[in-house]
């Protein structure tokens, strides 16, 4: 998968050069491009902002650098398939999981960093029918306000990129994770690890039983009892049809 970043601030990206994702990047699985939104200036400020036509507080990104940048980073219309745009605005609809893999579905995405007040909003409706990106999202991470769009870039790419093959070793973790699509919107179980006991509290007795049906079953147990405790909107969500009859006894 190919992942080009418009933004003002290409050293926010950094931490996308580390880990599984990094790995990904050496191995090949993820070519990463961040490109700084300043090289399409032309003054001697490389101005990128300015005010708000209306009044008000703040700063505006300005739309001749967006629109050089994505002009420069698409084909032309014609040229070939265009990456899906991807741009993230506390307005925009909601990540979750399964856009996550929705977006690990495409070749090529494209991400805008806004900053300050936003990007004119011209820029996306250009962009949207230009013919040159195969589709435009605006993106929420959740109803709060980030200073930039470069901490929701690295939430939802490293999101994607451990769904692409190979990235994450062992890719049953992936199924069995909360919000997993093979999970019908359960949260996972609690999990442990050695010691058996630490500072008084025991490892629940029968993942130490070896019976594998009734690890199985605590497990659903737990899931269940959990997501209803912590996330009762997604229980209300969930398909009857996914629930077995002990299910219901939780
Ligand atoms: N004035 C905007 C509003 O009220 O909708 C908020 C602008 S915010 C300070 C600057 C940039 O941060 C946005 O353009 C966007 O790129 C990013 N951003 C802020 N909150 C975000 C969120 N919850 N999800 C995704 N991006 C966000």
């Amino acid at each position: 998968m190919r992942v080009d970043v418009v933004t003002i601030f290409p050293d926010y990206l950094a931490p996308l050069g580390l880990s599984l994702i990094g790995r990904a990047r050496e191995a090949g699985l993820l070519d990463l491009r961040v490109h700084d939104l300043r090289d399409w200036t032309h003054d001697r400020h490389r101005t990128v902002d300015d005010t708000p036509y209306g009044g008000g507080a703040g700063m505006v990104m300005r739309p001749e650098p967006w629109g050089e940048a994505l002009d420069a980073l698409t084909p032309a219309p014609g040229g070939g398939a265009g990456p899906r745009l991807v741009v993230p605005t506390p307005a925009g609809r909601r990540f979750d999981q399964a856009m996550a893999h929705e977006l690990a579905a495409e070749p090529w995405l494209l991400f805008a960093c806004g900053r300050y007040e936003g990007i004119d909003a011209r820029v996306v409706e250009e962009a949207a029918g230009s013919g040159r990106v195969s589709r435009v999202d605006e993106v929420s991470l959740g109803d709060y306000v980030l200073n930039g769009g470069e901490v929701a870039v690295l939430a939802v790419v490293e999101a994607v990129a451990r769904l692409l093959p190979g990235v994450v070793g062992n890719a049953e973790s992936l199924v069995e994770e909360s919000h997993a699509a093979s999970r019908h919107g359960l949260l996972e179980h609690p999990v442990y690890t050695k010691p058996a006991a630490w500072r008084g509290r025991e490892v629940p007795p029968v993942l130490l039983s070896g019976d594998h049906g009734a690890v199985a079953r605590w497990r659903r147990d737990e899931a269940l009892r959990r997501t209803a405790a912590r996330r009762p909107d997604l229980v209300a969500r969930l398909d009857p049809a996914a629930l077995d009859r002990r299910d219901l006894a939780v």
